[in-house]
């Protein structure tokens, strides 16, 4: 029933992708990466990406941000720089990029093409990123090779269509990952992990106290950084989301409900302890 090509993720699979950390290293050598999104009354998912980042080992976390949301996210994060628009025709020195977060449905779109059409390295792609694409279907066209989508199931809907049973939508994911290239989170309880050649990753971590405002942001941020550190899409999106869950499952021991996406950032390097990373 669990079907060919099917994997249960756990912490043991996990331990021999991780890349290790350096004593003779610098900020340098573990990814410089730029988180894009933001909008009034939303930038908080941009720092919640950004500080995710920071947790899971970037060495440089850069944040786009709107010229009046500047502030709060350098208030509430003094370990990310604040990028400007110009900066953006040097995208390339960005070793991996985190699109979306906070980012509303009134961004000009323009922008948007121009940043998929002057970026060829796999790109990080959620909440609004994903939304303005269901509203811009063209742009799929241009999301780069081995990018890591990160919907919801309400966004997979928006980008692929209603499905009655959940098995009808896990092909559906395999169909659009394999059609356009691209590695597909789809995010929920048992998060999956659809990979352009049909394999399907089932997350093994997390819990009910993570359904909350911000988890995703969290998530957006992880994988950023995992890319930028250097790993493939694939182990990129497995760390990410199974350090996620245990995060969570470890900020949830003592607060239970009222676990916030803040505490499962604080849990991540607790999650690495834990699996001796
Ligand atoms: P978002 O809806 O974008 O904020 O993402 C929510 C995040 O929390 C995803 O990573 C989900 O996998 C996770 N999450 C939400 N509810 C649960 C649940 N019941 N069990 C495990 N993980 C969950
Ligand atoms: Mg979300």
């Amino acid at each position: 029933q669990f079907g060919e090509n099917r994997y249960f993720l756990t912490g043991d699979d996990l331990k021999s992708l991780h890349l290790t950390f350096n004593r003779f290293s610098h900020k340098g050598d573990y990814g410089k990466v730029l988180l894009i999104g933001g909008s009034k009354g939303k930038v908080g998912a941009v720092l919640l990406a950004s500080k995710a980042a920071l947790r899971t080992g970037s060495g440089l976390v850069f944040a786009l941000v709107p010229e009046d949301e500047r502030l709060i996210l350098q208030i509430g994060a003094p370990e990310v720089i604040l990028a400007n628009q110009d900066e953006i025709k040097g995208l390339q020195i960005f070793d991996a990029l985190g699109v979306g977060p906070g980012w509303g449905q009134e961004i000009d779109i323009s922008f948007y093409e121009s940043l998929l059409k002057r970026y060829h390295k796999p790109l990080v792609i959620d909440a609004d990123g994903l939304n303005l694409l269901s509203a811009h279907p063209r742009l799929i066209e241009l999301v780069p090779n081995g990018s890591i989508l990160t919907p919801h199931i309400k966004e997979f809907e928006r980008m692929t269509g209603k499905v009655d049973h959940h098995l009808d939508r896990l092909q559906k994911a395999r169909d659009f990952s394999e059609k356009h290239n691209v590695y597909l989170v789809l995010k929920g309880q048992f998060t999956s992990i659809t990979c352009p050649d049909g394999r399907q990753f089932f997350n093994s971590s997390g819990n009910q106290y993570m359904a909350t405002a911000g988890s995703g942001d969290v998530l957006t941020g992880m994988v950023t950084s995992f890319l930028g550190q250097g790993y493939p899409p694939l182990n990129a999106a497995l760390c990410a989301v199974y350090h996620h869950g245990l995060a969570g499952e470890l900020a949830s021991e003592t607060r239970l409900r009222g676990t916030i996406a803040g505490d499962i950032i604080e849990s991540i390097p607790a999650s690495f302890l834990k699996l001796g990373i």
